[in-house]
C-alpha cells in the first residue's frame, strides 16, 4: 500500500508536476488564444468600423440608389450630356422645367462641325425624322450683289460630310430627350430647380436683339443655302427650317426697337427691311408678316467662359459661354464641350470624388479652347462687322468682309471651314481676319490713295485691332496663338468617329503588320548583297563628299560617282559661314578648312553713298562654336572633303558621269553612268542620293521642281593683293546691283558684281571691262584698297573670270522611293548671303542622324518614312536662310521707285544701327540663329525703319503714300516667302527650338 502510496506520491508528484506544466501550458495557450482572439476581434471590428466608415463615405459620395449626376435642363446640352454619360454607365437624373416640345427661335442651324460631334456622341440619328434641311453653305447679299460661299467639300482634314442641317429646334430637342430617356439609367423628370447656381460669367452684348418669325408653306429657290443679307442697320437672314417653312430673322439694336404689339415692327419689316432683301427672297420674307406670323425676340448675348470655383457642379451650354448668334454655332460648341467632358470623366469610377472631378474640369477649360475661342471670336467679330455704319472705316471693313468671303479660293473655303466648325484653329482665324483687314484697306485706298483715304485706312487698322484684341484678351493670347492646343484638339476630337476609326485602325494595323513583316523580310534578303553599296551618291561636291564621309563613318558602304575628280576651278561657295563651320565640326570634317589658306571672316562691311558700317558676327553664348566664317577657294575645300571621304575603306570614289536613274515600279534602284574609260555601267543600291549641284540633270527624274534664274554674277580673282581689312566681306550698295569684294586666300581677292539676268555685258567686245571700270568702280569706296583692287583686277585682264547664274529654287519633297535629292540640286537661294554650303551641310547632318537609327538602309519603306521628317526638321535653317536671301537680294537692287529706294536705305540704316538690330541680323546671316520668326521680326523692323526714313524729315502726303507702298512691298516680299516656305514652319517657334536643341547645341555630334 505504502508502495502504492509512494508510487502514487511519485505519480502524484510526477502527475502534479506534469499537471502543473500542463496547466501552465494551458494557461499560456488560452492566454495566447485570448490575445489572438482579442487582437483579431479588435482588428476585425476596427476594420469593419473602417469599412463602415468608408462605406459611409461612399454612401455619402454615391447615395445608394441615387444618381451619379443631376442635370438641370433637358435642352440640347442637357439631353446630349445625359445620353453620353448614361452610355458610360452613369446614373443620370435630368430635371426639365417643361417637357413639351419647345417653340423657340434658336439653335436651328447645326454646323458641319456640330454634326460631327453628334455622330461622335452617337446622336446623329436625332437629326433624322424631324424634316431637317440640308445646308451646303451661305449665300451673301450686299448692295444688289450676291455671292455663294459653300462649305469646303475637299477638306481632307474634316472627317465628315461637310454640310449643315436646318430644322425646328424643338423637334430636335424632343428627339434628344427621347433618345436619352430610352436608356434605363436616365431618369427624365419634369420639375423646376429652384436654387440657381451662381456663376461669375458676365453677360455682355444685350444691346442687340434678334427678331424672327416663320413664313409657312413656302420654299426658297435655293433651300440648301443660308441666305445672309448685309442689310442696314444689321444683317437679315432667311433659311429653310423644314420642307415647307422658312425662318426669317434680323437683328436690331436695343435703342431702336419698334413695338410688336402695335404693329410698328411689321411696318418696319415691310418698309425698311423688305426693300433691302433681294427680290427672289422678298416675297417669302414678307409672307410671314402678311400672314400675321408670331414675331419672336431673343436678346443677342455674349459671355466668355469662366472657370467654376464651386466643387460638384459644372455649368455648360449657354449658361456657361455665349457668343453672338450670327454664326449659328452655339450648339456646336456645346456638343464639343460635352464630348470633351465625357472623355475626361470616363476614366473616373466615382463621380462623387469632387476633388478629382474638379481637377478634370480644369483640363476641360483648356482642351475646349481651340473650338470655343475660334467660334467665339469669329461670332463676335463677324457680328460687329455686319453692323452698317456711317463711319467710312467701318463701312470699308464691312465691304472688305463681303469681298473676301465672296472672292472664292482659299479665302472663301478657309472662312467657311472656320464658320462650319471644320477648322477649329484660332490662328487660322486670326490670319483670315488680318487678310480681311488688308483687303478692306486696299478697298479704301482704291482707286487712288488720297490723304483722307489713307487716314480712314489707318483708322480701319484701329477698328480691326479693336475687334480682335478684346477677344484675344478674353480667350487668352496663349490659347489663341499657340497651335499646339489646336493640333491636339483636332487629333483627339476631329478625327473620324470613334467606332469607325477603331475598326479602320484595327484592319489597318493588321494589314500594316503583315505588309511590314513582308517588306522587312524582303529588305533583309536584299540587304548587303555582296559587292553592292548601301548608298550611291551622285556628285562629290560639298554635299556629296560630306554625306559620303558621314554615312561611311556610320558603317555604310558608299559608292560616290563624280563627273570630274580634278580640283574644281569655280567661283561659288567661297565663304563658309560660322553656322556652316559648326556643321562641318559636327560631321567631323572641320579639318577640311585647314591647309587651304582659308581666311578668317569676322564681319560684313557695308557701303552706301559714302557711308560705311562694319557689322561683326556676335559672340553669343548660345552658339556653341567660334563665331567666325572662312573665306576660301571652293575647289580646295571640295578636294579636301573628297580626300577625307575617300580615306575611309568603305567609300568608293569613282570618276564617272551619271546619265540616269534606274527605276523599277516607281522605285529608284540605282544609276547608269559612264566611267572615265567611257564604258556605260549600271550600279545598284537600296538608296541613291542625288547631289549633282545647281545644274542638276537628274533632279527632274526625282522631283517636280524648276529653278528660276534671278540674275548673274561676274567674278574674277585679283592676284597678289591683300585688302586692308581681309576679314570682312565688303558689300557696296552699288546701282543698279551690289558688288562684293573679299579675300579668298592670303594673297588673292575675289571681286564679284551682280548683273541683270537679261543684259550681260559682252566679255568679247570689252563691254564687261567698260561696265566694271565705268559703272561699278566709281561707286566702290576708295578706302581699304577696295577700288584700287578692283581696278587692278580689271587692268590685269580679269583673271579666272567667270559668269555664274544666280538661281533660286524652293525645296520640294521627293515622293519617289529609293532616292533623296540634296544640296543645290534640291534647294537654292540667291548667293548674296553666301549660305548655300551651310544649308547643304545642315541637310547632310539631319539625313545622317535620321538614317543612323536604321540598321538596314535596304528597308526603303522605313527610309522614306524617315525622309519625310527630314523635310520638316530642315525648315528652321532652310526657311530662315532662303527668306533672308530672297528679301535681301530684292532690297539691294537700286531703282527709281521711291518706296523701293526707301527700303534699300532703311535696310542700310537698320544694319548699321548697332545693338540688337545689327547683332540679330548678323547672327541670322552667319547661320548662328536659325529662327524664321526672329527673321520675320527683323524684317518688320527693317520695314518700319524704311517707313521712318521715307517720312523724315516731315511726313508730307507724298511721303506718306510712299511709306504705305513700302509697307505693301514688304508684305508682298514676305508674304511670297511665307507661302513658299510654309506659314507654319515660318511662324511656329517649336520646330526652330527643336532644331536648335538637336543641331545647334554642341560642336561635336
Ligand atoms: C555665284 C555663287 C556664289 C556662291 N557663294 C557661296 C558662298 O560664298 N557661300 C556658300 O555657302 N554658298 C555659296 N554659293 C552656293 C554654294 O556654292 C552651293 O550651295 C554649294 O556649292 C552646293 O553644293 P552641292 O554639293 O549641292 O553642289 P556642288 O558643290 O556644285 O557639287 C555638285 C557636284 O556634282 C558633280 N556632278 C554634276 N553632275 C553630275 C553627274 N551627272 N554625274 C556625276 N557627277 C556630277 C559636279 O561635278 C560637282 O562636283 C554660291 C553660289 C553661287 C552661284
Amino acid at each position: 500500500m505504502s508502495d502504492n502510496i509512494y508510487d502514487n506520491y511519485w505519480f502524484a508528484v510526477f502527475f502534479c508536476s506534469y499537471d502543473m506544466d500542463k496547466a501552465f501550458m494551458d494557461v499560456f495557450l488560452w492566454t495566447l488564444l485570448a490575445f489572438v482572439l482579442t487582437w483579431t476581434t479588435y482588428h476585425v471590428t476596427n476594420r469593419r468600423k473602417k469599412a463602415t466608415k468608408l462605406a459611409d463615405v461612399a454612401v455619402e459620395e454615391i447615395r445608394y440608389g441615387g444618381p451619379d449626376v443631376i442635370i438641370v435642363g433637358a435642352g440640347v446640352g442637357g439631353s446630349a450630356l445625359a445620353y453620353a454619360l448614361a452610355k458610360d454607365g452613369r446614373r443620370v437624373h435630368v430635371i426639365e422645367r417643361d417637357m413639351r416640345e419647345p417653340e423657340r427661335m434658336m439653335g436651328e442651324f447645326m454646323q458641319p462641325g456640330g454634326r460631327l460631334f453628334l455622330s461622335k456622341l452617337d446622336l446623329q440619328d436625332c437629326l433624322e425624322g424631324i424634316d431637317a434641311q440640308k445646308a451646303t453653305g451661305l449665300t451673301l447679299y450686299k448692295d444688289g450683289k450676291e455671292a455663294a460661299s459653300p462649305f469646303p467639300v475637299e477638306d481632307n482634314n474634316f472627317p465628315y460630310e461637310p454640310s449643315a442641317r436646318m430644322f425646328y429646334n424643338g423637334r430636335f430637342v424632343q428627339r434628344l430627350r427621347q433618345k436619352a430617356s430610352s436608356l434605363p439609367n436616365v431618369r427624365l423628370e419634369e420639375g423646376t430647380v429652384r436654387s440657381l447656381i451662381e456663376e461669375k460669367g458676365v453677360i455682355k452684348g444685350v444691346t442687340y436683339k434678334n427678331i424672327g418669325y416663320v413664313s409657312k408653306n413656302c420654299r426658297l429657290e435655293e433651300p440648301e443655302k443660308l441666305h445672309l443679307i448685309m442689310a442696314k442697320p444689321s444683317f437679315t437672314m432667311l433659311y429653310q427650317i423644314s420642307s415647307t417653312d422658312v425662318r426669317c430673322g434680323f437683328e436690331l439694336f436695343s435703342n431702336y426697337f419698334p413695338s410688336i404689339a402695335n404693329g410698328e415692327m411689321a411696318s418696319f419689316v415691310k418698309n425698311d427691311l423688305a426693300p433691302q432683301v433681294p427680290p427672289k427672297l422678298r416675297k417669302i420674307f414678307l409672307k410671314g408678316i402678311e400672314e400675321g406670323a408670331k414675331i419672336k425676340v431673343t436678346p443677342a448675348k455674349r459671355m466668355s467662359a469662366t472657370l467654376s470655383r464651386k466643387k460638384g457642379v459644372i455649368v455648360l451650354g449657354d449658361a456657361f459661354n455665349m457668343r453672338h448668334p450670327a454664326i449659328a454655332s452655339g450648339m456646336m460648341v456645346l456638343l464639343s464641350d460635352i464630348l470633351i467632358l465625357r472623355r475626361l470623366l470616363k476614366p473616373l469610377r466615382n463621380l462623387g470624388d469632387a476633388n478629382k472631378v474638379s481637377e478634370v474640369i480644369k483640363c476641360f477649360y483648356v482642351i475646349r479652347k481651340p473650338m470655343s475661342a475660334t467660334v467665339n471670336t469669329l461670332g463676335n467679330a463677324f457680328s460687329q462687322v455686319l453692323v452698317a455704319s456711317t463711319d467710312q472705316a467701318k463701312e470699308a471693313m464691312r465691304q472688305g468682309c463681303y469681298d473676301y468671303l465672296s472672292s472664292g479660293g482659299f479665302r472663301t473655303s478657309g472662312m467657311m471651314a472656320l464658320f462650319g466648325g471644320m477648322n477649329p484653329r484660332p490662328l487660322s482665324l486670326i490670319y483670315h481676319l488680318f487678310a480681311i483687314t488688308l483687303s478692306s484697306i486696299g478697298q479704301l485706298l482704291s482707286p487712288f490713295p488720297s490723304p483722307l483715304r489713307i487716314w480712314h485706312s489707318l483708322r480701319l487698322c484701329g477698328v480691326s485691332l479693336k475687334l480682335l484684341i478684346p477677344h484675344l484678351k478674353a480667350e487668352g493670347v496663349i490659347h489663341m496663338m499657340s497651335p499646339i492646343n489646336a493640333a491636339a484638339y483636332c487629333k483627339n476630337y476631329m478625327t473620324a468617329t470613334a467606332r469607325k476609326w477603331y475598326r479602320h485602325t484595327r484592319v489597318f494595323h493588321l494589314i500594316k503588320r503583315k505588309k511590314t513583316a513582308a517588306e522587312e523580310a524582303e529588305a533583309d534578303t536584299e540587304e548587303r548583297r555582296d559587292g553592292v553599296a548601301d548608298v550611291i551618291i551622285v556628285g562629290a561636291g560639298v554635299a556629296g563628299s560630306a554625306l559620303a564621309y558621314a554615312l561611311a563613318k556610320d558603317g555604310r558602304r558608299v559608292h560616290v560617282i563624280e563627273r570630274d575628280l580634278k580640283e574644281p576651278q569655280r567661283f561659288m561657295g567661297e565663304l563658309m559661314q560660322a553656322g556652316g563651320r559648326l556643321k562641318l565640326a559636327q560631321l567631323g570634317l572641320e579639318d577640311c578648312l585647314k591647309e587651304i589658306d582659308a581666311q578668317e571672316s569676322h564681319s560684313l562691311a557695308i557701303y552706301k553713298d559714302g557711308k560705311h558700317g562694319t557689322l561683326y558676327y556676335p559672340s553669343s553664348t548660345k552658339f556653341p562654336y567660334e563665331p567666325q566664317g572662312r573665306f576660301l577657294r571652293n575647289g580646295r575645300l571640295v578636294q579636301r572633303l573628297r580626300k577625307k571621304a575617300a580615306s575611309l575603306a568603305n567609300v568608293q570614289l569613282e570618276e564617272g558621269t551619271v546619265k540616269s536613274l534606274i527605276e523599277e515600279k516607281g522605285m529608284v534602284k540605282g544609276v547608269t553612268y559612264k566611267n572615265s574609260a567611257g564604258e556605260e555601267i549600271t550600279a545598284f543600291a537600296p538608296l541613291t542620293v542625288v547631289c549633282d549641284g545647281c545644274y542638276s540633270n537628274l533632279r527632274r527624274s526625282a522631283i517636280d521642281n524648276k529653278e528660276e534664274v534671278l540674275s548673274h554674277f561676274v567674278g574674277f580673282v585679283v592676284k597678289n593683293s591683300r585688302l586692308e581689312d581681309p576679314h570682312s566681306m565688303h558689300l557696296t550698295f552699288c546701282k543698279p546691283f551690289p558688288c562684293v569684294i573679299y579675300q579668298i586666300t592670303s594673297d588673292e581677292v575675289r571681286v564679284a558684281a551682280e548683273l541683270p539676268a537679261d543684259s550681260i555685258p559682252s566679255m568679247a567686245n570689252g563691254d564687261m571691262v567698260n561696265f566694271l571700270k565705268k559703272t561699278v568702280a566709281p561707286q566702290i569706296p576708295e578706302t581699304g584698297k577696295l577700288r584700287e583692287t578692283l581696278l587692278k583686277g580689271v587692268d590685269e585682264g580679269l583673271q579666272e573670270v567667270k559668269i555664274h547664274a544666280t538661281m533660286s529654287m524652293s525645296a520640294k519633297p521627293c515622293d519617289k522611293k529609293g532616292v533623296i535629292v540634296l544640296g543645290d540640286a534640291f534647294n537654292m537661294r540667291h548667293p548674296i548671303i553666301a549660305s548655300g554650303m551651310m544649308v547643304a551641310l545642315s541637310d547632310v547632318l539631319i539625313i545622317r542622324n535620321l538614317l543612323r537609327s536604321l540598321p538596314n538602309i535596304g528597308n526603303t519603306k522605313k527610309v522614306s518614312e524617315l525622309i519625310k521628317s527630314f523635310y520638316i526638321i530642315r525648315k528652321p535653317m532652310a526657311a530662315t536662310v532662303n527668306t533672308l536671301a530672297a528679301v535681301f537680294s530684292q532690297v539691294l537692287i537700286a531703282t527709281t521707285d521711291e518706296a523701293r529706294e526707301g527700303m534699300r536705305q532703311g535696310c542700310f540704316s537698320y544694319l548699321c544701327s548697332g545693338g540688337f538690330r545689327t547683332t540679330g541680323m548678323m547672327a541670322i546671316l552667319g547661320g548662328m540663329n536659325p529662327r524664321p520668326l526672329t527673321l520675320v521680326l527683323h524684317l518688320v523692323g527693317i520695314t518700319l525703319t524704311s517707313m521712318g526714313c521715307l517720312l523724315s524729315p516731315f511726313p508730307s502726303p507724298r511721303r506718306f503714300w510712299h511709306s504705305l507702298r513700302t509697307f505693301a512691298l514688304a508684305l508682298k516680299m514676305l508674304g511670297a516667302h511665307l507661302v513658299d516656305e510654309g506659314f507654319k514652319e515660318m511662324l511656329i517657334p517649336t520646330n526652330a527650338a527643336a532644331y536648335r536643341r538637336n543641331y545647334m547645341a554642341t560642336a561635336s555630334d
